[in-house]
């Protein structure tokens, strides 16, 4: 069934979809997307996995990460290839603060489990992503998250192109950018829309300047040092900012009734910094969505310690049972805190937590440890990492290639089981058109209409040195939409068309 709507005008928002990598056993249960993950836990409230390992820090990793530990999930770490975080460091910060080991210079190399996966190894990498097969970690995991990117859900742009129906694109279907600049392009799409329509409106020039800041990738990360001696750290109460790279974003500034944090540059892109004038009101230490600011209040005192409020968005289960132990910016522990209260802000679905603090560390304590993560940091789910893939590699030349060091397969095509090693085959009998390995393989022919395969097989064709640019590319299967899951659970899909079609006639 389906409607035939006639229109002269289309907004495609359909999102981005996740990207996907090929490592030895990637098809296990329990192997899926960062985003996937977040929409269980966040939307379904579905908590599958007791600890998880992630693939990727950009800002979908990171952020998965936090909210598995506020679900109460130990997260084991997270691997990247390249050197740093590519999302934000106000995100990467946050989840070092609460014990999260971080691998930069790490690539995943394979999963391991029979029903679902159990463990995963990585290796760290050289300048050119080669991994050192002598350095294999091994974690025991019962969820592995790949956070490697998103790639727009624009299938549907094409036919529209063709035809003489005006086309206007919103959020990460036009873009990949973070959810403000999301929701903020969907507000232009439908004023640009309007315009079309009403050719006399006027929009002003700040509404596209805005649209094209809020767009803007994190940018230049500045030494802290040099940042905290721009910061006023004077006078009984003041905020400390630890927010040292431009990014997107201001509510610091917007949020403090005393007008007291300034940004010294672009009003949203630049670092707030602190100028003078703050009453304590903790407006900040609350808006903050990356948890960046602290309240020192040194009219509030104990002994030789003064006052720090922070900002916590877990259930109060969670917080430290006896001491709280202080970290800086980077995770590391400088001391510890003593309880002085807490304040719950439901509106705001987070907590203020005041601690005594040696006023000699004040300023720098960014945060305090999560209990819920004490296993991982004392290395618990570390294994061994000897094995019989390091030793067969040690002993054999350094052109042995890891996808022949056992019979576990590497999929490209998850659906259709189709294997990287088939696929590698074909193309390099000097086949460059993906329709053709599709017929030969199925790549691309499962429930997901090649949404997974299309960016690793990209990768594939790159690995076998073929340039892009002689690529025959895929030709897509029409869109098809989200299943809620409760249709898999057993519910039964109701179409009621009657329903809609009587509603319309009432209209009518
Ligand atoms: S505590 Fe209140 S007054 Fe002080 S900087 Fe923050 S928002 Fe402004
Ligand atoms: S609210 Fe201010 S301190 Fe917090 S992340 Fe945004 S710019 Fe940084």
């Amino acid at each position: 069934n389906y409607y035939i709507v006639e229109t002269n005008s289309v907004i495609l928002c359909t999102g981005a979809r996740e990207k996907y990598l090929s490592f030895k056993n990637n098809h296990l249960p329990g192997i899926f997307g960062a985003g996937a993950f977040q929409t269980l836990l966040n939307r379904d409230l579905i908590k599958g996995s007791s600890k998880i390992f992630i693939v990727g820090a950009g800002n979908v990793g990171l952020i998965a990460a936090y909210h598995a530990l506020q679900a109460g999930i130990e997260v084991v770490g997270i691997a990247d290839v390249l050197p740093k975080q590519s999302g934000y460091k106000v995100h990467l910060d946050k989840i070092k603060r609460y014990g999260v080991p971080v691998y930069f210079s790490h690539s995943v190399i394979e999963a391991q489990g029979e029903e679902r996966v159990n463990a995963v190894k990585i290796a760290p990498v050289d300048k050119d992503f080669k991994p050192d097969y002598n350095k294999i970690i091994t974690f025991s995991i019962d969820t592995l998250l790949i956070a490697v990117g998103l790639a727009e859900n624009n299938e549907m742009e094409d036919s529209l192109k063709r035809s003489s129906i005006q086309l206007y694109k919103a959020g990460d279907a036009n873009e990949i950018a973070e959810a403000s600049s999301a929701m903020f392009s969907g507000k232009l799409a439908a004023l640009r829309l309007i315009k079309n329509l009403n050719k006399s409106l006027v929009f002003e020039d700040s509404l596209f300047e805005k649209e094209k800041v809020l767009k803007l990738p994190g940018g230049k990360v500045f030494d802290p040092d040099e940042i905290r001696q721009k910061q006023n750290f004077s006078g009984e109460v003041y905020p400390s900012i630890f927010c040292y790279q431009q990014i997107p974003c201001n509510p610091c500034v917007t949020s403090c009734p005393a007008h007291a944090i300034k940004i010294d540059g672009d009003p949203i892109y630049d670092l707030p910094l602190y100028q003078t004038g703050c009453t304590g009101c903790a407006k900040c230490v609350l808006t903050c969505p990356a948890l960046a600011i602290t309240l020192v209040d040194k009219r509030k005192r104990k002994d030789n310690k003064v006052m720090v409020t922070f900002p916590f968005e877990f259930l109060d289960k969670f917080l430290p049972v006896d001491e709280y132990q202080l970290t800086d910016i980077d995770g590391n522990i400088i001391g510890t805190g003593e309880f002085a209260g807490i304040k719950h802000f439901l509106k705001d679905k987070r907590s203020l937590i005041s601690l005594y603090v040696d006023e000699k560390i004040a300023n720098l304590a960014a945060g305090f440890r999560l209990p819920l993560q004490n296993m991982v940091i004392e290395g618990n789910y570390v294994r061994d990492s000897s094995n019989i893939l390091k030793n067969s590699l040690n002993n054999n030349s350094s052109n042995l290639s890891i996808e022949n060091t056992n019979n576990d397969p590497s999929f490209v095509c998850i659906c259709e089981r189709v294997k990287v090693e088939d696929v590698k085959e074909i193309i390099r009998l000097g086949i460059k058109d993906i329709n053709f390995i599709k017929a030969a393989t199925r790549l691309s022919m499962g429930a997901c209409g090649g949404k997974t395969c299309s960016t690793t097989i990209t990768s594939i064709l790159r690995e076998e040195g073929i340039n892009k640019n002689v690529v025959e590319p895929n030709k897509p299967r029409p869109l098809i939409v989200e299943v809620p899951f409760k249709y898999f659970a057993g519910n039964k899909v109701k179409l009621n068309f009657d329903n809609i079609n009587s509603k319309k006639k009432e209209k009518d």
